[in-house]
């Protein structure tokens, strides 16, 4: 018989102790955050639990009922359970005259601003149902009004996801309603979901926690709101793009100063001030905690000079006169004084942490030992809107390194180690066995060194993922590390970690990495260079292909050409001397991304003309690579897993 999963554990002593600590360290007794982040509550849902249209939950607060009290189990951070309770607040709350914010229907809020003749929604939440949900709430509180424009704050999903929820695409194309974003919105959400989807997706299941259960042994929050909703995700591009550093308009009689911050939080964002309201809007620049230079579910690594110079702009531009500064996460700070102060601090916050980064690697220090080293000023340390509950000062110093010199530390040591597998044989047998790790393990993880014992054991399971011994004890290690991390998203990896570790990974979650209204979205030239990303190199070993494409409704064409195991493309070109002509409507090729048809049968359908040679065509596609969403990470990487390329998909 086998032996029963362990679940999880409880907090060691060296854990308990740590979190303790953390008491003493921060000033539990400053409760201005909970007043501001009940200030100007005007209705809740008595229950929040959305459904979709198939009754399938897709947000839901009930199972975060163990938040309810004060104190922090031995088994959380007292700061990151701090901040999960405030995250629980939730409903309809004023923020000012006119503007109005839907918080906790999803890890994002939905900010509304009553103009002269309707209402103006800044980023309708992640997904439909929960932005419809929002939407209503607001209506059977300051009564109904027409949508007049929405706008997008930036390029992340949960700030445009739901925007079908809350308008009618027949009303933005009848221009009824306008759609407002920064310049290149389109291109960084298509961008980032496409080309490395599947990837960011099973990693943001580490920062986020989404498979992990709730409760003071699992999640408890992500940093920037409890969880993200799982409805439906759409997108309407925008009509009207801000495109100069600062820009003021006027929508439904609200003046509106949008002032452009691009390569900070996303790469296309911005800040909004409302100078008859008095309100500045940061967007997600500025909220309660230390932000991503890097979020560790993968991106490129972001500008901290940049956002730090952006807070400082806004500072100066409208810190003079703002009474209140909102984010599109999080609670308001109310107040000039405090609105500045505010502003200071996180201006600072990001610009220390670029600077002594920097500093310290011209000082020739590694990426790892700047991050060990660095620690907030003793003048923000104490300050909780300043505190690591989504970036943490270890990984974004990683990140500001990267973003300069890249992943290589200059030891050449490091310029062509072994991979995980092989050098995780070597480490084994060096140490004198894997029963002989397990032991110094042990040992270890009595005295507290966690960091040591969940590396020592990961080489003992990447030489032999069936040791069961030393993966209990490696995820027992990693729990211990979630247990007393204040990052929220450091304790989802961890403890998602130790669960994969336990149970190995779980069965498929099914989730399209793409949404429907992304895929028409995408351009040709991203469509071509999806392609190129899923040839399989090693098939396509010696052969040589070129078709010309011809969209009929669109008057474009492309030639492709595979060469050398690599996919290229020409816009605007055509070659006489092609394998095979494809000729198709854009609509057939959205449909054949997001496989609601198989090439062959679009061709046997009609929906895809090939002329000259069919079989060079099928034989391109038949070197496609399909990604399977729930690869290893703890683990070595299952061959066999490895979704081999299917003809005609
Ligand atoms: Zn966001």
């Amino acid at each position: 018989m086998a032996a029963p999963i362990p679940g999880p554990q409880d907090a060691s002593p060296t854990t308990a102790a740590l979190n303790r600590a953390v008491l003493d360290a921060l000033p539990f007794g400053d409760k201005q955050d909970f007043e501001d982040a009940r200030q100007g509550l005007l209705a809740a849902l008595p229950e929040v639990e959305i459904k979709n249209a198939q009754g399938r939950v897709v947000w839901t607060l009930r199972d975060y009922a163990f938040l309810v009290g004060e104190h922090a189990p031995a088994t959380v951070n007292p700061s990151l359970w701090r901040l999960a309770r405030l995250n629980l607040n939730h409903g309809l709350f004023r923020v000012t005259d006119r503007i109005y914010q839907i918080r906790g229907f999803d890890v994002s809020n939905m900010t509304l601003i009553e103009g002269d003749h309707g209402l103006i929604v800044v980023d309708p939440l992640m997904s439909t149902e929960v932005a419809r949900a929002g939407l209503e709430l607001y209506t059977q509180h300051r009564g109904r009004r027409p949508i007049v424009a929405v706008i997008y704050s930036h390029s992340h999903v949960d700030h445009y996801g739901g925007v079908r929820g809350v308008v009618d695409e027949s009303d933005v194309s009848a221009g009824r309603v306008e759609i407002w974003a920064p310049d290149r919105f389109m291109q960084e959400v298509v961008s980032e979901n496409v080309i490395a989807g599947t990837a960011m997706v099973r990693r943001a299941q580490f920062q986020f926690g989404p498979t992990l259960p709730k409760g003071p042994r699992g999640q408890v929050d992500t940093g920037l709101g409890k969880a993200t909703s799982r409805g439906t995700v759409t997108l309407i591009p925008p009509t009207r793009l801000v495109k100069e550093p600062l820009e003021t308009h006027r929508i439904d009689g609200i003046e509106i100063v949008f002032q452009l911050t691009p390569e900070t939080e996303a790469p296309a964002e911005m800040h909004m001030y409302h100078p008859g309201l008095k309100a500045l809007n940061l967007a997600e620049n500025a909220t309660h905690n230390l932000h991503n230079i890097y979020p560790i579910r993968g991106a490129q690594a972001r500008d901290a000079n940049a956002w730090a110079k952006y807070l400082n702009e806004a500072l100066d531009r409208f810190g003079r006169e703002a009474d209140v500064a909102f984010a599109q996460h999080h609670w308001p700070v109310w107040g000039n004084t405090r609105v500045r102060d505010f502003l200071g601090k996180q201006r600072d916050l990001y610009k220390y942490l670029h600077d002594q980064t920097v500093r310290l690697m011209n000082h020739g220090y590694k990426a790892a030992e700047i991050a060990e080293r660095l620690t907030l000023p003793k003048s923000l340390g104490a300050t909780w809107h300043v505190r690591g509950y989504y970036g943490t000062l270890s990984h974004n110093a990683k990140s500001v390194y990267q973003r300069y010199i890249g992943w290589y530390d200059a030891n050449p040591t490091n310029l062509n180690p072994l991979p995980p597998v092989e050098r995780g044989r070597k480490y084994v047998e060096y140490m004198g066995g894997a029963d002989a790790v397990i032991r110094r393990a042990r040992e270890d993880f009595a005295r507290g060194e966690y960091r040591f014992v969940a590396e020592a054991l990961s080489h003992v399971v990447f030489a032999d993922p069936a040791n069961t011994e030393a993966r209990r004890l490696g995820a027992d290690a990693l729990e211990q590390l979630g247990y007393a991390a204040e990052s929220a998203t450091w304790r989802n990896a961890y403890l998602l970690g130790a669960l994969e570790l336990r149970q190995g990974v779980p069965a498929t979650i099914a989730r399209a990495p793409v949404s429907p209204d992304v895929v028409r979205a995408m351009s040709l030239d991203l469509f071509f260079d999806y392609l190129g990303i899923r040839i399989n190199g090693e098939k396509a070993e010696g052969l040589r292909i070129v078709v010309n494409w011809e969209f009929s409704d669109l008057d474009r064409r492309y030639v492709v050409n595979l060469e050398n195991s690599a996919l290229t493309y020409l816009a605007d070109r055509r070659s006489d001397s092609a394998d095979a002509t494809v000729t198709l409507e854009r609509a057939a090729l959205n449909r054949l991304v997001l496989r609601e048809v198989a090439f062959t049968d679009a061709v046997e359908r009609g929906l895809v003309r090939v002329e000259g040679n069919a079989a060079k065509v099928a034989e391109l596609f038949g070197l496609l690579d399909d990604f399977a969403l729930m690869f290893e990470v703890l683990e070595p990487r299952r061959e066999s897993r490895a979704a081999p390329g299917r003809p005609g998909s």
